[in-house]
């Protein structure tokens, strides 16, 4: 439990000023529809396989055919974006041999180009490769509507919703391939993107979306599972609960109390899925922000199995088995969460806190090295053994109720709230209402 006294008294803070309104999201979350996605992933579904060993050059069926038509859509959103979406395939050969030859994957990435501050860059992923229960066969049907054509809709909707709208920040929408054999592409493209210099602040992947139905045929619709890794800091004893991946996490949980009625995030402390992985690890291992959306009951009959009837029951990754009303809250939820970062200013530099003698906290912030937009900035925390920030307020960057500065710093008192109970962190909030990613005072050794 927090010692933080109540809320009411909070607001008498002085530092207490009008909180900017949540950011305005109906508009491009309405672009998100049922219908929408439910086309995407028949049309996917529709080519029999998109196993990364099947066919590469026939116009209906196999990768190669996915390959065509995910770039189809993705340059028909560009080209209603005003020159701001670009469109690359990009290939990688492996050293793996498939029947004698090297295998190649290839990434489809549609990027669109930030207005004020284009060198922040967040990335949103589905993989597009499929498989059926014998995971080396790229002949045979392997579906893949749940596993991961819920994921490639959402990223192919998204480039729809986004495609007339200019953003502050740059935004980088990818389909995977070769996820089934061990993460391929999205191992390729987080070196890559390493390799270059280009700077991801966020990372996140919707992996098996789109189905409500356990395997006991209970049916859960109310929640999205978000998975995050603890690691990334490599041989630091680490405080607490916090990581890159689990700022990122409670960000989008923000994003769905905000902007998607009815429907929220459960949070998983756990990097993924018992005893298995996603797309997001290549990123979370560089340390970047990554975190996985995954359905809450998934159903093993429907995924990586062959398309049969056996004693009466019907298995395979087939759109028909879909909840495409529910894939719609999940894609809003994560389009929210990707539109609150790529339209908020910088979190601040950096943020440290201090125990005072009459036990409360002061806080500390460098600004961010862009202060445009910024209307101020919220104090958030929450007790050490909570998941979520439970209280946030807001204070002006400038002007009446702003903060002390002291060598570049402000400085910030939480009279009411003792820092070896509690985590303390910073996010900017934007004249528009978006929120940032929030620091948090790192934790400290002896
Ligand atoms: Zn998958």
């Amino acid at each position: 439990m927090s010692i933080s006294i109540p809320f009411v008294l909070s607001l008498l803070s002085p530092t207490q000023g009008p909180t900017p309104k949540a950011l305005d999201l109906s508009k491009a979350l309405g672009r998100i529809t049922a219908k929408g996605l439910e086309r995407s992933v028949r049309d996917l579904a529709s080519l029999g396989t998109r196993h990364t060993f099947s066919s590469t050059t026939d116009p209906k069926r196999g990768i190669g055919a996915a390959r065509d038509y995910i770039e189809g859509r993705l340059r028909a959103a560009a080209r209603r974006s005003g020159g701001r979406m670009s469109v690359e395939r990009k290939t990688y050969e492996l050293p793996v041999l498939h029947k004698g030859n090297k295998v190649q994957v290839v990434n489809l990435v549609a990027t669109i180009k930030g207005q004020v501050e284009p060198e922040r860059v967040f990335l949103v992923s589905g993989h597009y490769d499929s498989r059926n229960s014998d995971r080396r066969d790229g002949e045979r049907d392997a579906p893949g509507a749940n596993d991961d054509g819920s994921g490639s809709a959402a990223v192919l909707e998204m480039a729809d919703a986004l495609a007339e709208r200019p953003l502050r920040c740059s935004v980088r929408l990818v389909l995977f391939d070769g996820e089934e054999h061990g993460l391929w592409g999205s191992k390729e493209e987080a070196a890559d993107l390493k390799k270059k210099g280009i700077q991801v602040e966020g990372m996140m992947t919707l992996d098996i979306v789109g189905n409500t139905e356990g395997p006991d045929g209970r049916r859960e619709r109310s929640y999205v599972r978000v998975f995050s890794y603890l690691n990334s800091e490599k041989g630091k004893a680490r405080h607490g609960l916090d990581s890159p991946g689990r700022g990122l996490a409670r960000l989008v949980a923000r994003a769905a109390d905000t902007h998607v009625p009815g429907f929220r995030v459960k949070l998983i402390f756990r990097g993924d899925r018992y005893g298995r992985g996603g797309d997001h690890r290549p990123f979370a291992l560089q340390g970047i922000p990554a975190i996985r959306m995954t359905e809450p009951l998934e159903n093993f009959g429907r995924q990586h199995q062959d398309v049969k009837l056996k004693d009466g029951k019907p298995y395979g990754d087939l759109p028909d088995f879909m909840d495409f009303d529910y894939l719609e809250k999940v894609t809003r939820t994560a389009l929210a969460a990707l539109l609150e970062l790529a339209e908020s200013p910088s979190p601040p530099r950096r943020v440290v806190a201090r125990v005072q003698r009459d036990l409360s906290t002061v806080v500390f912030l460098l600004p961010p090295e862009r202060p445009d937009g910024l209307a101020g900035y919220e104090l958030v925390w929450r007790a050490t053994t909570e998941a979520r920030w439970e209280q946030a307020r807001f204070f002006p960057a400038e002007g009446k109720g702003s903060p002390s500065s002291t060598r570049g710093f402000l400085r910030v008192e939480l009279k009411d709230v003792m820092l070896d109970d509690n985590v303390v962190g910073v996010r900017s909030v934007g004249g528009n209402g978006a929120r940032s990613l929030a620091v948090s005072a790192p934790e400290r050794d002896l």
